[in-house]
């Protein structure tokens, strides 16, 4: 997989956790035999774990040394948590779905990973408490960057996120450089599935009332709408 999938990283930590990390365990047995090569995979309730490249591309955009303190929004099957929790000191993760983050943390327990701390909550609020972190992964899209997760980023932190409409994003980083000076960049086009919440996308209507919905107004009914 490294030798195939990760040509363009060049972080030599990147591509040996990437190495490591067992990324079958992360998926349905059935789909073991996919999961090395270079395609997104669907981990349930409709989300999808990211391709190794992106994974490790987003990796080496955070710039880790081993010190950091990471916050991770959308920690879905617990692959990106994985391979953040071998590249810094500690991980705090946020998962919408409890179904999901049970699944990681049982995931990263049987790894022997215990650097981590997980919480079942709408990550565009950030991390529940409040807290300063080194580095901030949001592996979800936004319409906009979340004002609760620039403000968790401590001096000399970087924040990395998708941010466009619901089809596909441009990956951000911003760069706090002094507590009132953050700095913006375009890394390139990305396409993540959508971060839902209040500072996010809108929660999908539910199946029958959006089919009512539907019927009632003689059209189609979106899925996931702005908030903003
Ligand atoms: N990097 C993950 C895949 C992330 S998919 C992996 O390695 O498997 C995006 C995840 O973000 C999904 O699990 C989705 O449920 C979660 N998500 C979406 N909106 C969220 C929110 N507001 N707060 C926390 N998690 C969210």
């Amino acid at each position: 997989m490294v030798r195939e999938q990760l040509a363009g990283i060049r972080d030599p930590r990147v591509l040996q956790v990437m190495g490591e990390v067992p990324r079958h365990l992360f998926v349905d047995e059935a789909l073991a035999g996919r999961a090395y090569g270079c395609a997104t995979l669907p981990i349930g309730n409709g989300q999808t774990l990211s391709r190794p490249y992106t994974v490790a591309r987003m990796t080496e955009a955070l710039a880790l040394t081993g010190s950091e303190e990471v916050l991770e929004i959308g920690t879905g099957s617990g692959y990106q948590t994985a391979v953040l929790a071998r590249l810094c000191r500690r991980v705090f993760t946020v998962e919408r779905l409890a179904n999901l983050a049970d699944g990681a943390r049982q995931r990263l327990r049987h790894l022997g990973l215990h650097n981590v701390c997980y919480r079942i909550a709408d990550g565009s609020l950030g991390w529940p408490e409040p807290r300063l972190f080194d580095r901030i992964l949001v592996a979800a899209g936004t319409p906009v960057v979340p004002d609760n997760l620039t403000r968790q980023l401590a001096v000399g932190g970087s924040l990395l996120i998708p941010e466009g409409n619901a089809q596909s994003q441009y990956l951000i980083r911003l760069l706090r450089q002094a507590e009132d000076v953050v700095c913006r960049e375009v890394l390139e086009s990305c396409r993540f599935v959508p971060l839902v919440g209040e500072q996010g996308w809108a929660v999908p209507v539910k199946a029958a009332p959006s089919d009512l919905l539907r019927r009632l107004s003689g059209g189609a009914t979106p899925s996931v709408t702005p908030c903003h």
